[in-house]
């Protein structure tokens, strides 16, 4: 009877898929695997652990193994070297069973105990349930960086990325498919992908606990690449700066250009002397230098899209997996 009970729960019950993205937590591995079994009591969903080493050269991935070992819901994806968060995240989601699959941070600033809530929403029928991050715990120059970008990136961008929504997240199947089959991008902006996504999508607030153990993996530079690829990978509008500029540029010069022929004909000293008496080095000379710069920024942020262009024809992958461990 109960082993019939069992079999029935195990059929009809869904199954959640928890990805985590973790480099050098050595010191975070321990509590991690504790408070999400603690908490899966509360997911209501058979589930399984994916635990994603992004190159770590501390002693994460032996913890890991050791997890893996002991507990038969863990799964680990090795990868070769460090590939970068949202490349971690991608590996993390590939290899998800779920008809749900949740992604957070291993240095639980994302409380595996608020997941019972996002659950519930995605089990009322939504296919992502984001956190939208209420109070950041982080330092107050990190904090307005992110503020910052967020509403730069909702200016910039073709599509609604939500404001203040981080990686933590509820994705339903349905979504994990499009991202993991039809994005085929190389270079991935998870948060952004998502959203691309459509579907039902809902926001849930939640506090952003401080980290647990352990430094910052997300170094200033890794920070700054995430932010352009967010910004360049959902935003052509920088590309269209320069047709703007141009044509602000272009109006004022023509008219200028008629008043300086008229001078030229008729000798007036308007603006400064006959245009046969070169007038206005300075004006002339400020007026190249402008230019000149404007010409250079525009050139770097097209070299930044054929450098995107060149990185996604040459289809090198995301990451490359070492080795899984699974049961
Ligand atoms: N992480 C990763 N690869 C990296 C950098 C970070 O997998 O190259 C992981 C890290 O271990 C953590 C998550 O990404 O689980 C978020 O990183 P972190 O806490 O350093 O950044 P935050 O988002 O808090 O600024
Ligand atoms: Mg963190």
């Amino acid at each position: 009877m109960v082993s019939k009970f069992y079999l029935w729960v195990t059929i009809f019950s869904n199954m959640l898929s928890v990805v985590v993205p973790l480099y050098n937590e050595e010191e975070n591995v321990v509590q991690l695997h504790q408070r999400l079994t603690s908490a899966s009591d509360t997911w209501g969903e058979d589930y399984e652990l994916i635990f994603v080493n992004d190159g770590s050269y501390d002693n994460t991935i032996e913890l890991l193994k050791d997890c893996h070992r002991k507990d038969n819901k863990v799964k680990v994806v090795d990868l070769s070297r460090n590939f970068g968060h949202q490349a971690a995240i991608s590996a993390g989601i590939k290899c998800a069973k779920g008809d749900a699959v949740v992604v957070m941070d291993g240095d639980l600033q994302d409380p595996p105990e608020e997941l019972s809530r996002f659950l519930d929403k995605w089990r009322e029928g939504y296919h992502v349930v984001y956190a939208i991050r209420t109070k950041r715990k982080e330092n107050i120059f990190k904090r307005i960086s992110y503020k910052l970008f967020y509403r730069i990136l909702a200016f910039l961008g073709d599509i609604d990325i939500p404001l203040d929504s981080g990686d933590f997240c509820v994705m339903d199947k349905r979504v994990i498919n499009v991202l993991n089959n039809e994005m085929i991008e190389v270079q991935r902006f998870i948060r952004g992908l998502r959203a691309y996504a459509g579907f039902r999508q809902i926001g849930v607030k939640s506090e952003r606990a401080s980290r647990a153990a352990g430094e910052v993996k997300y170094t200033f530079k890794k920070l700054l690449k995430l932010a352009i690829d967010g910004i360049l990978d959902f935003s052509s509008f920088p590309l269209r700066i320069s047709t703007y500029l141009g044509f602000l540029i272009a109006i004022p010069s023509f008219i200028f250009g008629v008043v300086i022929l008229i001078q030229k004909f008729t000798g007036s000293t308007f603006l400064g002397g006959a245009a046969s008496e070169t007038p206005g080095l300075t004006f002339l000379t400020i007026g190249v230098l402008f230019l000149f710069g404007l010409i250079m920024i525009m050139l770097g942020i097209m070299g930044e899209y054929v450098g995107r262009i060149y990185m996604e024809v040459k289809r090198r992958p995301t990451y490359i997996i070492n080795e899984i461990y699974d049961h």
